[in-house]
């Protein structure tokens, strides 16, 4: 076995603060790789993801004329079974942020013990700037346009940033018309009535609370004396705030793409959600905390910090040195650089990765895609007994990992990862 060797260059000059979300996704990888000196055949296997797929799509808008999209769908592996991943909708949407996406699914489901592989899609577009007339057929040209890539057994869609259980409704009937048969299970996230999954809608964000529960418990943190700051008011962030509250943690913190509000007293959350979904689903105009900057407010002082919106929030170069935090617990996928995660770990701050802790969402997608192909619908109890339970389980090895080998959460979760899609690349054999 030839064991994979990463260049000296690389080795030695430190990880970079990169915003590049797929060379920040291939640092970490190198790094797990040295450390269990994973074989080289595999490391390659692993650095590339196995299909990519760009479309263009050309959509009739609302005033007549013709606009034509760029939509992806980047597979990264099927090793341990069909691949799953959300599509985004955003103008940031890019090849190289869908390939990253896509890897981090790949080890997101090896380490919650999911029997998938990694996908990620996206189009590049500002929906809040679209009627909803242009959302859909965007949507249902986008889902003919990989009509042959998506496949129950083969890749299964989900919701990620601006998309949600009304783009799944359309995925499945657009792919349902093509293939002449309804197919809930072609994709998760969808609406209850269409085969959705009681407590999909909320399992991102709980599960960020659960493993953040499980961290402070090895911290020695008591979640009621405790404050907690979050970035991103979307899904993952305002269930994860809910959660921290029902867990007895203060919530100090919350902002969105239009504002960053601060209450030392506690922010009333209900009041947060109301005045959201009562204004075209943003924070603007909130009068429950004082108006601070998104920096103020990842560098604020509370106990938790949980950044819940996007990649690269946390930098070498802007503020990985000022966050106060005592434990950050990653939402969102990618909001760290590799250079800020060795700035916190020198500072003592523990951070629960993106892969390990956002993973009750596709927990429970696949929680959905088993109802689906067997019919039997689980109460929300069960299904949110299972998933804590599944994310404890993840928790708690990726934890004895990173006894074992020393190293971070973050390539703890990396090298169970490897580990698994390792057995099963050697087991299945290539040409
Ligand atoms: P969403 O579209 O529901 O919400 C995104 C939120 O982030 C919005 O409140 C938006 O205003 C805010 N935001 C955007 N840019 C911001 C900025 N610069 N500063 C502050 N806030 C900003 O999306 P979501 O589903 O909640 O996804 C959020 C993150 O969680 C993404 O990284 C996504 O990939 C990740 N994630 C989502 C799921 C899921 O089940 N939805 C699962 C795993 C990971």
């Amino acid at each position: 076995m030839s064991v994979v060797k990463i260049s000296k260059k690389t080795a030695t000059s430190g990880p970079t603060d990169s915003t590049n979300p797929f060379e920040a996704m291939i640092e970490r990888l190198n790094e797990a790789a040295r450390v269990i000196k994973l074989d080289e055949n595999v490391y390659q296997v692993m650095k590339n993801p196995s299909r990519q797929i760009v479309v263009s799509l050309p959509i009739q808008m609302d005033d007549g004329s013709i606009r034509v999209f760029e939509g992806y769908r980047i597979i990264h592996s099927t090793a341990l079974g069909p691949s799953k991943g959300g599509i985004r909708y955003s103008m940031d949407v890019n090849p190289e942020e869908v390939k990253a996406l896509a890897a981090w699914m790949t080890f997101k489901c090896a380490i919650a013990g999911i029997p998938y592989g990694g996908a990620k899609g996206g189009i590049t577009c500002d929906p809040r700037s679209m009627s909803k007339g242009e959302l859909e057929r965007l949507t249902r040209a986008y889902t003919a346009a990989m009509s042959d890539i998506f496949g129950v057994d083969k890749d299964i869609p989900a919701p990620d940033m601006n998309t949600g259980p009304q783009e799944m409704a359309w995925i499945v009937d657009e792919y349902s018309k093509i293939k002449g048969g309804f197919t809930p299970g072609i994709v998760t996230g969808k609406p209850l009535f269409l085969g959705g999954s009681l407590g999909r809608v909320e399992a991102t964000g709980r599960g960020v609370v659960v493993s953040a529960l499980q961290a402070m418990e090895k911290l020695k943190l008591d979640p009621k004396k405790c404050t907690a700051v979050v970035q991103g008011f979307g899904n993952v962030g305002s269930i994860t705030a809910l959660h921290f509250q029902q867990a007895g943690l203060k919530v100090i913190g919350i902002s969105d793409h239009t504002g960053a509000f601060y209450n030392e007293k506690g922010i009333d959350l209900q009041k947060a959600v109301a005045h959201r979904d009562k204004h075209k689903g943003v924070l603007k105009g909130f009068k429950g905390g004082k108006l601070i900057t998104n920096e103020q407010l990842l560098t604020l002082k509370a106990d938790v910090l949980a950044p819940c919106a996007m990649e690269n929030q946390i930098r070498a170069a802007t503020n990985a040195d000022k966050i106060k935090a005592k434990l950050i617990v990653e939402g969102a996928n990618g909001p760290t650089t590799a250079r800020a995660d060795e700035i916190l770990t020198k500072k003592g701050i523990t951070v629960v990765p993106d892969v390990l802790a956002n993973g009750g969402g596709v927990t429970v997608s696949y929680f959905e895609w088993v109802q689906n192909r067997t019919g039997y619908y689980y109460r929300e109890d069960e299904i949110n007994k299972r998933a804590d339970n599944w994310m404890k389980k993840a928790f708690d090895n990726v934890w004895e990992t990173a006894q074992k080998h020393k190293v971070s959460l973050r390539i703890a979760a990396y090298i169970v990862a490897l580990e698994k899609v390792e057995k099963a690349i050697k087991a299945r054999g290539s040409y």
